[in-house]
């Protein structure tokens, strides 16, 4: 690790790195808790040790410090994980050293990609307030939009021309760059070859997309024109080395801290329902965009919370996405409410027409899931004939089987009987087996440490010079009997750690299950083991090697009485004696040191 990395990591509290990023809850007086962002689980397996600074996950045995937390979750280098923390911590940045010449150029390339995009979304919001601008303020304004909400998601104005973003920008980067920006298309010519560049979005209304952390890194833009010169409603940016569709969630950067507050998301699906209904103070929305959910954008949304609140468009059109998206939601064992908000309205126009108070009472009485599915079934084949309920069944099963959990499955299938009316036998178990068949993932291998071990193990992790004398009593212990050790399950891990000089004990213990055991005795202390306890330990150790001596002689006396063997009998006898003294005497020493 680079000094520069050094730094960052002693002044980064990876607690608050962390918590940047997904939900913690303080669970001891040194550790946090909260879903682990790497697996999928249902109940918290995964820790963060704020004094030590790493975290580690008992599910899928994920551990590391704040840089390879950084690097996984955000899918970038080192280099750029040492890059991001840094600047949450607000340290200056020196010249980047980069592993590989690729990695550089890379990372080179997005960097200059984010420029390319600030001064862009700069320029679409100086368009607006422009000349030019005026048809597109009308229509923003006619849509309610205030200025302070415009400059909120600043949003701007592409005008109509093929080269004026073009000839601004073209200062900043090279031809290339320029066109992995995405912010400009081309024609392939005759040859095969790309055309001059021309910029991509033009009389255009833009709104920017951002990353979790703020960033502008594409943007969508909604045509001014109307008939058959218009195109496109909408049109995006390209997947970009920045940017891809799958990954993102519209307004995340802005609505995390609210969704942890409320403790759920509202889903809306577009990006005007979505900025509509933030500006009037709802602020816990984010937007699909339309399309059906990734399981990226799920595992994003996963780290702030488990609820969400489903505001999708009613009518057929985003009917498909919405099912798809709820569907994907509901195996990832989200609880799941549905608003319906009545006259057919999207978010926008209800918030407008109805105001903001109408709204939030829709969204508070928004009705679980399974209600909601089950009112739909009834509606769609309304009827008491045993064909209709048959129909109203088989369009529940689906949803009943993708709940992850039985009991939710045991209640959907419960209530789905009850207010359907059915009562045929065959159809209830037809809902008990729909409710029992459900594939169970990823479970939490349980390590077992014994009290010794986690005393040693955290006797070894010491670095607080105050408490060294517990550190060196284990290390001298292990290395005066080896023997006395070998047996424990976590005796790698030990053993490492007796030898690992100034090295940090997480980074010391390569090996992931070892080092498991090793998060596992940490992260559940208060404070370093005192020397009585580290001396208890080793003599307790100590005491069952002579104990299994001692059985190991008794068999062998006996034995030799069997065979007549006198002079064998009494050397082991003589041998037995010693043993039983050398035990007498650590009983000794114990209650001395007690
Ligand atoms: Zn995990």
């Amino acid at each position: 690790m680079s000094d520069f990395a050094q730094t960052v990591k002693q002044q980064a509290d990876i607690v608050k790195i962390v918590e940047g990023y997904m939900r913690l809850r303080k669970a001891g007086a040194q550790n946090y808790t909260g879903l682990c962002p790497f697996h999928k689980e249902k109940t918290p397996s995964f820790s963060v040790h704020a004094v030590r600074q790493f975290y580690h996950c008992f599910g899928c045995h994920e551990s590391g410090d704040v840089f390879s937390f950084v690097s996984k979750v955000e899918n970038v280098t080192f280099p750029e994980a040492v890059r991001i923390v840094a600047q949450k911590c607000g340290i200056p940045l020196p010249k980047r050293e980069f592993s590989s010449p690729e990695e550089a150029a890379e990372a080179k390339l997005r960097m200059k990609l984010l420029d390319l995009h600030e001064a862009a979304a700069a320029w679409f919001e100086e368009q607006l307030r422009g000349p030019e601008g005026t048809l597109a303020r009308e229509y923003l304004a006619g849509r309610g939009l205030t200025p302070e909400g415009i400059r909120a998601f600043r949003i701007g104005f592409a005008p109509d021309s093929f080269n004026a973003l073009r000839d601004r920008l073209s200062g900043m980067a090279s031809q290339e760059t320029l066109r992995a920006s995405g912010l400009f298309a081309s024609k392939e010519q005759g040859d095969g070859t790309q055309g001059p560049i021309y910029d991509r979005f033009r009389k255009r209304v833009v709104f920017p997309i951002a990353n979790e952390s703020g960033r502008v890194i594409a943007f969508t833009a909604r045509t001014l024109e109307t008939g058959d010169k218009a195109g496109a409603k909408y049109i995006n940016s390209p997947e970009t080395v920045l940017y891809s569709k799958g990954s993102v969630l519209f307004n995340l950067d802005k609505a995390k801290t609210a969704v942890r507050q409320a403790g759920f998301a509202l889903l809306v699906e577009g990006q005007m329902d979505c900025i509509s209904v933030y500006l009037r103070g709802i602020q816990n929305v984010i937007a699909t965009s339309g399309t059906a959910f990734t399981e990226h954008q799920v595992a994003l949304l996963k780290r702030h919370t488990s609820n969400v609140a489903v505001n999708f468009d009613p009518d057929a059109a985003g009917a498909n996405a919405a099912e798809k998206s709820i569907a994907l939601l509901t195996e990832e064992g989200f609880a799941i409410k549905i608003v319906a908000l009545d006259g057919g309205l999207d978010p926008d126009r209800y918030v407008r027409e109805r105001g903001v108070e109408a709204y939030m009472a829709a969204v508070r009485g928004a009705r679980r899931q399974a209600d909601y599915l089950i009112e739909r079934a009834r509606a769609a084949f309304p009827g008491a004939s045993a064909e209709q309920k048959v129909k109203a069944m088989n369009f529940l099963l689906p949803h009943i089987r993708r709940m992850p959990e039985k009991l939710a499955r045991d209640q959907f299938a419960l209530d789905a009987a009850q207010k359907l009316g059915i009562d045929s036998a065959v159809l209830r178990e037809e809902l008990r087996q729909a409710a029992l068949r459900r594939r169970d993932h990823v479970e939490t291998k349980t390590t077992s440490l014994t009290e010794v071990e986690r005393v040693l193990l955290r006797a070894l992790a010491i670095n607080d010079p105050e408490f060294e004398e517990s550190r060196r009593m284990a290390a001298q212990a292990i290395a005066a009997e080896p023997a006395h050790f070998e047996h424990l399950g976590s005796w790698p891990a030990l053993q490492v750690l007796a030898g690992r000089g100034a090295a940090d004990p997480m980074d010391a213990v390569g090996e992931a299950a070892q080092r498991a055991l090793l998060a596992e005795a940490l992260l559940a202390e208060t404070r370093p083991p005192a020397e009585t306890e580290v001396r208890s330990a080793i003599q307790e150790l100590e005491e069952r090697a002579i104990e299994g001596q001692q059985r190991e002689l008794r068999a062998q006396i006996a034995e030799a009485e069997q065979r007549g063997d006198f002079g064998g009998l009494a050397l082991l006898t003589q041998q037995k004696l010693k043993l039983d003294l050398a035990l007498r005497n650590l009983h000794r020493t114990v209650a001395d040191s007690l």
